[in-house]
């Protein structure tokens, strides 16, 4: 016959299953069944609208939201030689692209152009691709 402490000791050791079993459930519910990429301000890259120009950024979570809602266009095998383009916020077309910050200025300008010819900082004429010839 259990006595009461051996019925508290049994009731501790539920509870402790439970909770344990508990965050387990909330950590898998959380992380999904796909590795999340990081939604921090830091990680967040630029784009810029080849229309507007207007530049905005998007993380990298936010960059794989939109690729699952299909707001993202790629037609290159390699990234350097390929074109992203993203769906404008503002002209809902395919029109944005990866933006390279010109480092010595600090303009933002497309990496690459719609014809895939390297962009160029429209203040000094940086180029962060190069054409190979
Ligand atoms: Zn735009
Ligand atoms: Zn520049």
């Amino acid at each position: 016959m259990p006595d009461d402490n051996s019925k508290t000791a049994l009731a501790l050791k539920i509870g402790v299953i439970v909770i344990a079993v508990g965050a387990a459930l909330f950590l898998a519910l959380r992380s999904g069944d796909e590795a999340e990429q990081p939604d921090a301000a830091e990680d967040a890259m630029p784009y810029i609208c080849l229309d507007d120009n207007h530049v905005f950024t998007l993380t990298p979570k936010s960059f794989q939201e939109m690729s699952r809602q299909g707001e993202v266009k790629t037609d290159g095998q390699r990234l350097d030689e390929g074109r992203t383009f993203v769906r404008c916020p503002t002209t809902k077309q395919f029109t944005a692209v990866p933006a390279i910050k010109c480092p010595k200025d600090g303009a933002f300008f497309p990496g690459r152009l719609k014809d895939g010819t390297p962009g160029k900082c429209p203040k000094c004429g940086y180029a962060f691709y190069h054409t190979h010839p």
